[in-house]
C-alpha cells in the first residue's frame, strides 16, 4: 500500500489544524502557506487529482466547491480569494490526492507563475 499524506490527515493519524468539514471532504490548514489564510480542501475518499473524478462523482464535486466557499466564509476572505487545483507533474502537483488550495488574507498576483 502506497502511503498517502492526506489520507493519513482524514484519518487523524497526522496532525493538522481543520478549519472546516463536511460529509465528504474536510479543510485543514496548508503547512508551508503561501497567503495569511491557505487551506487545503481534501475528499475524504482518495482521489488521485481532478483527472480522476468522472460524472459518478457530481456530489463529490459540488460538495468540495461549497467546502471551498465555506473555508473562505470562516476564514474573513470576503475581500476576494482564489481557489486553485494543481493537476499532474506538469500542474505543480506534489501530492496525489486531489485537494483545492484556498487563499487569500492578500492581494493576489495573476497570472501564477
Ligand atoms: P500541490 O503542490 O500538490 O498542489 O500542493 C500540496 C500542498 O500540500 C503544498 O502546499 C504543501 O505545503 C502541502 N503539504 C504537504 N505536506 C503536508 C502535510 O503533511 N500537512 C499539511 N497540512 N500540508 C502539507
Ligand atoms: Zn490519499
Amino acid at each position: 500500500m502506497n502511503e498517502c499524506i492526506f489520507c493519513e490527515i482524514v484519518s487523524g493519524h497526522l496532525a493538522s489544524e481543520i478549519v472546516a468539514e463536511g460529509d465528504q471532504w474536510i479543510g485543514f490548514r496548508d503547512a508551508n502557506p503561501t497567503a495569511p489564510s491557505h487551506v487545503l480542501v481534501v475528499p475524504r475518499r482518495h482521489v488521485r487529482s481532478l483527472d480522476e473524478l468522472t460524472e459518478s462523482d457530481a456530489d463529490l464535486a459540488i460538495g468540495l466547491l461549497l467546502g471551498c466557499r465555506e473555508v473562505a466564509a470562516r476564514e474573513g476572505l470576503g475581500p476576494g480569494y482564489r481557489v486553485v487545483a494543481n493537476v499532474g507533474e506538469e500542474g505543480g502537483q506534489a501530492v496525489d490526492h486531489l485537494h483545492f488550495h484556498v487563499l487569500g488574507g492578500r492581494r493576489l498576483g495573476w497570472p501564477p507563475g
